[in-house]
């Protein structure tokens, strides 16, 4: 491939092999170079200059370029483009490259060895630049062992690990859950996800993830960490595989991996999720999402901690209770909450810092953040002393304890803001090491002693324009204007000339080049020695690292709870109560959403109580568009998710039997880049919330069959209410436009009616957002077409067509005329299978041997004439 390509350009084929489907970032000086369609597709994106350089297979080569200084900042925007960059560094210098040869023998112009140190892809990252402070950064692997599927996610930038394994169904689902930036499956997988990127299949064998998980945490077996299954050490071996892959065999940061059990939490697919909005609005972004509704987090770990629990709410009475213990305390102490939040707000992100850390991509900086990080845990440890705390903090306060020698050692070796760049030096504190201040007393005393120079040199020579500078290139050297020159040119003057310069000359001189060599000597054996310092304390806190990513979890949790408390205070919200039986009471709920939005517009929310029970599992709600059933389905499905997670909810009181799934089918959401419909989007939906939802389970449906024809929608609508009732007795609200599925109720004694009310006062509609109970009186879609600004031709004309539907509706008994006599869902079920019974004894009574085939052909014919009466 490589043929007649010069040196370099057969170097940098070879590594544009390597690198696969990333972007090679090719180092040259001070610069990364791409070439090819890598440079014509990153000039793209980036909207920077794209040129040629040279020629292969006799056409120019495209290329572009991006400073080394810099390039984080463009691989940020290549990596939220959705591009894997592979970085070929130089792995030698000029002066190495040109030994080699000679030692190799070769007279030709050496060309600098070049190695790919590094993939950069979504879900490896740890550097800030590249992270975003509240959003954990999850990579997950995936794959199917013997019909289960094994998922294991981490977040790389603090080490968290994640082990699980569902049915091939709830993959999706998990998925979801996760929010993973990057997804690896095994090449071989048929059903793996979509966008997952392929890796080999033997990385993903459970033995080898046994054995991989126990080497990274040095153990002999897992048993420790938990029990996994074989999907989910399989997963396992897969993620860590691929890390050693992007890492070029450096690992990085990995606690030990937590096993999740199946049913911990509320399980939610990616459709529930999303039209809830949890993490994300609709229209992509946090803004207008439940999180950013709730999130008053001081710190970047807080909001990190707040999303996971928002993703995955508990199912467990206990572990929501020792939560919801925790958020009160600090509610009802507003004082110690402001106090706390204080003190985490001043707090670095120090999970992160210790992600660096242990990945070696780590600075001086993040040292000086575990140092302040770890010193402020140990000071809000002392402030919780001697005070009656709750359970969950009780538990949380010796976390925040630990690590009083590593701080005290950090303290005395740093100075107070170490850099970020470690090869200037300069971050050992005085006093740490007398040989290393030793040796900057050398320097310092040799950089006098070149500003007295200066000075005697002056006097001696009589120039006063006389100048000692500095650069990389000359080092020290002694500059005078061009019409002095003349009397330092003189064999005898002691100065040697170096360099002439336009108006200016340049000169050494003996006394100059000791001192200057003293300072260099210095400053080479004062870095040496702080790299060595910088090693010692990287290995100190590697050594410590899971008990400081504990201490970083704690003050995560800490800052969650002081949170949920701050917003509970600020909105009015109200401690759950949290009950085993299948109910959900919420008095004066309100969507913290659209209440934020309203009161942003100095509007008010007017807040609706929702009361299921067992007796009274399923409300159908009408009334007008626009009248509040969409917000009023959601809010309560967002004071489950708020519950279940731990904090309070925005309303009077809330009772919430503890829902084990959840589903929201809302309007009518077009998907057609997955080329679905929309109706077919919404029966997919509908058809899996029918297939799993339990009596434990919480659904909200909005206008089931919108999305198709009046008759299908509301055959569909009524099948679907009637299923829910019956079959999946779970907790329901179901908006619809249908008034005639008002006829349920005199069926289902577990349904109700209830409708968003409205007015219509002096010919305009009045929307009151106010739930009331009982059938929707009427339709007020014109009079919202009219609010909407259709045009009165065409609203008039609509008058017209309504009043002559409505007549002949009123002649014929209406839309749902003869449902009366329609059998119960359940009825129906037991008469079809009471059919089946009947064909299938008929069935038992052939004697297929005993008959002529045309005997068999009228048989059949009429058994498939038996089959369809009874379809
Ligand atoms: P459609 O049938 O057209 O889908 P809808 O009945 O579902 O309408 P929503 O989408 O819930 O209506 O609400 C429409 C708007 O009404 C909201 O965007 C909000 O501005 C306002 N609204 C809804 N509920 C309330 C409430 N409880 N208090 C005040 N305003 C509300």
């Amino acid at each position: 491939m490589a043929g007649g390509a010069t040196p370099m350009m057969a170097q940098y084929l070879a590594l544009r092999e390597e690198a696969g489907d990333c972007l090679l970032f090719y180092r040259m000086g001070d610069f990364f170079e791409l070439f090819f369609e890598d440079a014509k597709r990153a000039a793209a994106i980036l909207d920077i200059a794209l040129t040629t350089r040279g020629e292969h297979d006799g056409a120019p080569i495209p290329m572009c370029g991006v400073p080394v200084h810099s390039a984080e900042s463009y691989l940020a925007r290549l990596i939220r483009a959705g591009c894997r960059v592979a970085i070929a560094e130089q792995t030698e210098t000029p002066a190495q490259a040109k030994e080699r040869a000679r030692r190799e023998g070769r007279a030709s112009k050496s060309l600098v060895a070049r190695d790919i140190v590094r993939f950069v892809t979504a879900g490896t990252l740890t550097e800030d630049a590249l992270l975003e402070p509240r959003r954990a950064n999850v990579l997950a692997a995936v794959c199917e062992l013997r019909g289960t599927c094994g998922v294991a996610a981490c977040d790389i930038s603090t080490g968290r690990m994640d082990v699980e394994e569902c049915a091939p169904e709830a993959l999706g689902a998990a998925l979801a859950r996760l929010g993973a930036s990057e997804v690896v499956a095994p090449e071989s997988w048929d059903d793996a996800p979509a966008d997952a990127i392929a890796r080999p299949a033997r990385d993903f064998a459970s033995e080898s993830g046994d054995a991989r998980l126990r080497s990274v945490h040095g153990v002999a077996t897992l048993d420790g960490f938990g029990a996994f299954s074989r999907a989910m050490l399989a997963a396992a071996g897969g993620l860590i595989a691929y890390l050693e892959h992007v890492g070029r065999g450096a690992l990085p940061l990995l606690l030990p991996p937590r096993p999740r059990e199946g049913g911990a939490v509320l399980a939610m697919d990616e459709a529930t999720r999303t039209s809830l909005e949890i993490l994300e609005a609709a229209g992509g972004g946090r803004k207008g999402s439940l999180l950013d509704a709730i999130d008053r987090c001081v710190t970047g770990a807080g909001a990190r901690q707040l999303a996971e629990d928002l993703s995955a709410p508990l199912t467990d009475a206990s572990a929501i209770a020792a939560r919801l213990g925790a958020v009160s305390w600090l509610h009802e102490d507003a004082l110690l909450r402001d106090e706390l939040r204080a003190a985490l707000r001043a707090l670095p992100d120090i999970g992160r810092a210790l992600g660096r850390l242990v990945a070696g991509r780590g600075s001086p900086r993040d040292l000086g953040q575990l140092r302040d990080g770890l010193g402020g845990a140990r000071a809000l440890h002392e402030r919780l002393a001697d005070r009656d705390l709750p359970d969950l903090a009780a538990t949380l306060r010796p976390a925040l304890a630990g690590h009083g020698a590593l701080v005290d050692h950090l303290s005395r070796a740093l100075v107070p803001s170490p850099p970020t760049e470690r090869t200037q030096g300069g971050f050992i504190a005085e006093g740490f090491d007398a040989t290393l201040d030793e040796l900057r007393r050398t320097a310092g005393n040799a950089r006098r002693a070149i500003a007295a120079l200066e000075a005697r040199y002056r006097e001696q020579t009589g120039i006063a324009a006389l100048k000692i500078k500095h650069n990389n290139v000359l080092g020290y050297f002694v500059e005078v204007p061009q019409r002095h020159a003349d009397t330092l040119m003189e064999a005898d003057s002691g100065f040697t000339h170096r360099q002439t310069m336009a108006g200016a000359m340049r000169f050494n001189a003996l006394e100059l080049h000791d001192e200057a060599s003293r300072i260099t000597e210095a400053g080479a054996h004062a870095l040496t020695a702080e790299e060595g310092h910088f090693a010692e304390l990287v290995k100190m806190v590697v050594a410590a690292r899971e008990s400081i990513a504990g201490t970083a979890a704690a003050l995560a949790r800490l800052d969650v709870c002081a949170g949920q408390a701050e917003r509970a205070a600020e909105g009015g919200w109200c401690r759950p109560t949290i009950s085993d039986a299948a109910c959900l009471e919420i008095e004066s709920g309100r969507h913290p959403v659209v209440e934020a939005a309203l009161a942003a517009g100095g509007e008010r929310f007017v807040a609706n109580d929702c009361r299921l029970d067992e007796s009274d599992r399923l409300w159908l709600i009408g009334g007008p568009n626009m009248g509040g059933k969409s917000t009023f389905l959601r809010q309560n499905a967002l004071i489950v998710i708020l519950a279940q997670a731990g904090g309070f909810v925005p309303a009077k009181t809330a009772t919430i039997g503890l829902v084990d799934r959840l589903f929201s089918r809302v309007g009518a959401s077009d998907n057609l880049a997955r080329g679905r419909s929309t109706f077919m989007v919404e029966m997919v939906e509908t058809a899996a919330i029918l297939a799993q939802a339990s009596e434990r389970s919480f659904v909200i449906l909005d206008e089931v069959g919108r999305g198709t024809s009046t008759y299908d929608g509301l055959a569909l609508a009524w099948a679907v209410a009637e299923a829910v009732h019956e079959s999946n007795r779970c907790r329901c609200l179901f908006a619809t436009h249908y008034h005639e599925l008002a006829r349920l109720a005199e069926t289902c004694d577990a349904l109700s009616l209830h409708h968003v009310r409205a007015r219509e006062w002096k010919g305009e509609l009045v929307l009151l957002h106010e739930l009331a109970t009982g059938p929707a009186d009427r339709s007020y879609g014109l009079a919202v077409a009219r609010l909407a600004g259709v045009p009165a031709p065409v609203i008039a004309r609509a008058k017209a067509v309504l009043q002559k539907l409505e007549k002949g509706r009123a002649e014929t008994g209406g839309l749902a005329a003869g449902l009366g006599d329609l059998p119960l869902f359940a009825a129906a079920a037991g008469a079809r299978e009471e059919h089946c019974d009947t064909l299938r004894d008929k069935f038992d009574t052939i004697d297929v041997d005993a008959l002529s085939p045309r005997e068999a052909l009228e048989l059949l014919y009429e058994l498939k004439r038996e089959a369809s009466q009874g379809a």
